[in-house]
């Protein structure tokens, strides 16, 4: 065996079972497929797809459409393979070897791995108990640390939380940093960082087309930000990163804007429903702008209902092990009929 390098060891990797239930609801994936009609028109153009050349290195019609649809120039947009490949350029670019990266706990974990294995410094915050973001806190880990970049997910994975305006202007008032809003959940929540981006301000929004398009399977992110910060993402990024087919894929999925919209509607809406009748059971229910809900029961361990679910054939994330998240689980939005057997499940377990 040959060694790894001495920081990687440590590691342990990501980990997500893929269990086979009949309701999985662990992953926050969209519970619908994308609509007939853009499978149909996907199907057309992969049909004319010349496969013997390389895809558009630069993407320019999938950047086109994006940035259309935001209503930014394209040149502020940068796509890749998932927003995790967009987050991991990002720190290519930014991060590093002699680099500081700052996260917020509990938060999504792939920003500290994907930090450590690019062989940056992880300086983490503490959120406070309810997990919001404490000011002071704030202002302690970078005035003490002055990271080179920071994240700040909006709303939170895995909490829910949708974080205030005011805490990404703090961090633009105290940090030398890049600050990333992650927003792959942000079309659920009614608050997004994008209208605070500006070409002087060292602030990029990321996004995904795993959630709301219901494109999991095809790995497509991007993110806004600055032109400068775009052309350095681009020196990063691999030749021909975006396949052919991707970029046909997120092009032709952005003439579906309404029926994404009302799968958005049905989702909060589900979530609501959710919520409330979880509040209901001995549970502990974090409000959440995602969707997905981050919850712990109350008169039994974590791990056990998470079992018990699992015995059910109901598949939810078991954070319970996690730092800062003890006996806490994450369910994801599923369909109306999902949701109804989670609950039943759920009310069968605790009552
Ligand atoms: N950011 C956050 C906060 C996430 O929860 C996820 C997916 N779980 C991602 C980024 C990555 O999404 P993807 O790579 O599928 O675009």
């Amino acid at each position: 065996m040959i060694p790894v390098r001495d920081d990687l060891r440590v590691l342990e990797g990501y980990h997500s079972p893929q269990v086979d239930v009949d309701v999985r609801l662990n992953t926050n994936e969209s519970p619908l497929p994308p609509p007939d009609a853009f499978r149909d028109a996907l199907a057309a153009e992969v049909s004319r797809v010349e496969w013997h050349r390389y895809p558009d290195r630069s993407a320019t019609a999938l950047r086109e459409a994006i940035a259309d649809w935001h209503g930014v120039d394209p040149s502020m947009v940068f796509a890749a393979n998932g927003s995790n490949e967009v987050l991991q350029t990002i720190l290519l670019a930014y991060a590093g070897f002699g680099r500081r990266v700052a996260t917020f706990e509990p938060t999504y974990q792939m920003h500290a791995q994907i930090a450590r294995v690019v062989g940056s410094e992880v300086v983490e915050g503490e959120r406070s108990a309810d997990f919001t973001l404490d000011h002071d806190e704030l202002r302690r880990v970078i005035g003490e640390h002055d990271p080179h970049v920071v994240f700040l997910t909006s709303p939170n994975n895995p909490t829910g939380l949708v974080e205030p305006q005011d805490r990404i202007d703090d961090l633009l008032t105290v940090s030398n940093g890049l600050v990333v809003a992650d927003e792959a959940y942000a079309q659920f929540a009614d608050w997004t960082a994008l209208s605070m981006l500006d070409e002087d301000r060292p602030l990029v929004v990321t996004r995904t087309f795993s959630k709301t398009w219901s494109m999991a399977g095809v790995r497509l992110g991007y993110a806004i930000g600055p032109t400068w910060f775009v052309a350095e993402l681009e020196k990063v990024a691999l030749p021909y990163h975006l396949d052919t087919v991707k970029q046909l894929a997120g092009r032709i999925a952005l003439r579906y804007v309404d029926d994404m919209d009302a799968r958005v509607r049905l989702i909060v809406s589900e979530r609501e429903r959710l919520s409330s009748a979880m509040s209901a059971l001995p549970i502990e229910v974090t409000p959440s702008g995602a969707n997905f809900i981050l919850f712990r029961p109350a008169s039994i361990g974590g791990r056990q209902l998470w079992q018990e679910l699992l015995d059910r054939s109901v598949l939810v994330r078991d954070c319970s092990g996690w730092p800062r998240l003890t006996d806490r689980l994450r369910v994801t939005v599923g369909t109306p009929a999902e949701n109804d057997a989670f609950l039943a499940a759920l009310k069968e377990i605790l009552t």
